[in-house]
C-alpha cells in the first residue's frame, strides 16, 4: 500500500467558485488564472472544473500547451509575456495572447516574422512597481505597438497592490483611467480580491477579470472575510491517515525540541504528513486538523514525514483513521479551511496549495466518473 497521503481535487468546487465570481462580476469575462500548475491543483484537474471560463491566464508556455492539448481553443494570456524572442513563434502557433511590459518585448515583436498578427495586453505600472510601463511612458509604448504590423489588437492591463486592504484600488484606478481614457481597447484590472471587494465599481472590473485564488476556494482577504463568507468551496483536500498512536501522561513531551508537554493523560495520533509533503513546518501546537471529520489540534513540531495530533476529541480514532490537513473530509463532509492552516504558519492559502510536494499524489474526484 502506498503512503496514505493524497491531494484530491474537486472539479465541482471549481465550477461552484467560478459561478461565485461570475455573480460578483456579471458583465465581465473571466480569464481564470491557472499559473503555478493551477495553484498546485494540476492544470488538467483544474480544467475539469473550469471549462466554463472565458479564457485562461498562465505564466509558462508549457502551461498554455497543456491547455491546448486538452482541446481548449479559447483565449490564453501569458501574464508576464514572453521571456525570449523565440517564445513569439509559439505564441503565433498556439494563438496565445501575451502581456507586453517592457521595451525589449516590443523590440522582439518588431523583429518577429509572422503571418498571424498578435493580440497583446500592454501592461501599466499604476503603482504596484513590479512589471509594466509607468504612466509617463505608457502612451509612447502604445504608439510603438500600434505601428507594428505584427500586432492586431492592443488591450490594457494593470495589477492592484492593495485590493484586499484598506488602501484599496482608487489611486491606481485613477492613474490607469487617466492614462488610457482615450485609447481604444479592452481592459483587465482585477484579481480575485479586486473582483470581490471592489467589484461594485464597473471600472474596476473592466472587460476581463483575472480570478485566481477564489477559484481554488481560498478567501482573498482572510482573516477579514472567510471562504465561507464569500461562499467558496475548497477545490483541494489534503488528506492522510493515522499511522500510529501513543498514550501520554502528565509531563511527557512530543517531537523534536519537546515543544509540547502533556498536562495530563492524552492520546496522541501520528499522521503520515510532514514538511516534505509541503505541510508548513511553521504550524505549531494548536493548528487545526480534522480526524474522522472532528476538529482537533496539532501537537509539537511538524517533522519531515510526520506530524502529531491530539486524539482527545476523537476517542474512536485508530490506525487508518482519516485525517484532513485542509479541505473537505471525504467521509464526514466537514471542512477545514486552508486559510486557517496558512494563518497558523504566518502565510496565505496561496503558498500552501502551490507548495504541495511532488511526492504527494494528486487525483481528481471526478476521474472515477469518466467512462
Ligand atoms: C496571479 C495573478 C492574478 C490572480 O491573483 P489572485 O489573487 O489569485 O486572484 C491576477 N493577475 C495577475 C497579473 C497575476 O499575476
Amino acid at each position: 500500500m502506498p503512503r496514505p497521503i493524497l491531494a484530491t481535487i474537486h472539479p465541482q468546487a471549481l465550477r461552484h467558485n467560478l459561478e461565485q465570481v461570475r455573480r460578483a462580476a456579471p458583465d465581465a469575462q473571466l480569464l481564470c488564472v491557472a499559473k503555478a500548475n493551477a495553484y498546485g491543483h494540476g492544470v488538467e484537474h483544474a480544467f475539469q472544473g473550469l471549462r466554463a471560463a472565458d479564457g485562461f491566464a498562465v505564466l509558462e508556455i508549457a502551461e498554455a500547451q497543456r491547455l491546448r492539448a486538452l482541446d481548449w481553443r479559447g483565449p490564453i494570456l501569458l501574464l508576464e509575456g514572453v521571456f525570449e524572442p523565440r517564445d513569439l513563434e509559439l505564441c503565433s502557433r498556439l494563438g496565445l495572447w501575451h502581456t507586453v511590459h517592457c521595451d525589449a518585448q516590443i523590440d522582439w515583436l518588431a523583429a518577429h516574422k509572422t503571418q498571424v498578427p498578435h493580440r497583446v495586453f500592454l501592461k501599466m505600472n499604476s503603482g504596484m512597481n513590479r512589471l509594466g510601463f509607468t504612466p509617463e511612458r505608457f502612451r509612447s509604448a502604445w504608439a510603438r505597438l500600434n505601428a507594428l504590423p505584427q500586432v492586431e489588437e492592443i488591450s490594457f492591463i494593470t495589477h492592484f497592490s492593495d485590493a484586499d486592504g484598506p488602501r484599496g484600488t482608487a489611486h491606481q484606478l485613477q492613474v490607469f483611467e487617466q492614462t488610457t481614457h482615450d485609447l481604444p481597447g479592452e481592459r483587465s484590472l482585477s484579481n480575485s480580491a479586486a473582483a470581490l471587494l471592489q467589484g461594485t465599481r464597473e471600472a474596476v472590473r473592466g472587460d476581463w477579470v483575472r480570478p485566481g485564488i477564489v477559484l481554488y476556494g481560498s478567501s482573498p482577504d482572510y482573516p477579514t472575510h472567510t471562504a465561507d463568507h464569500w461562499g467558496l468551496q475548497p477545490a483541494m483536500s489534503l488528506t492522510s491517515q493515522i499511522i500510529g498512536t501513543q498514550q501520554l501522561h502528565a509531563g511527557d513531551t512530543v517531537g523534536y525540541g519537546s515543544t509540547f508537554t502533556a498536562e495530563g493523560d492524552l492520546r496522541l495520533g501520528v499522521v503520515a504528513c510532514g514538511y516534505a509533503d509541503g505541510y508548513p513546518r511553521l504550524c505549531g501546537t494548536g493548528t487545526p486538523v480534522l480526524v474522522n471529520g472532528v476538529r482537533t489540534r496539532l501537537l509539537g513540531r511538524v517533522s519531515m514525514d510526520m506530524l502529531c495530533v491530539d486524539l482527545t476529541p476523537v476517542p474512536d480514532a485508530q490506525l487508518g483513521s482519516e485525517v484532513v490537513l485542509w479541505g473537505r473530509s471525504p467521509r464526514h463532509g466537514s471542512v477545514l479551511s486552508i486559510d486557517e492552516v496558512a494563518a497558523a504558519a504566518g502565510t496565505v492559502g496561496y503558498e500552501l496549495m502551490c507548495a504541495v510536494a511532488a511526492r504527494v499524489p494528486v487525483v481528481s474526484d471526478e476521474d472515477a466518473l469518466r467512462p
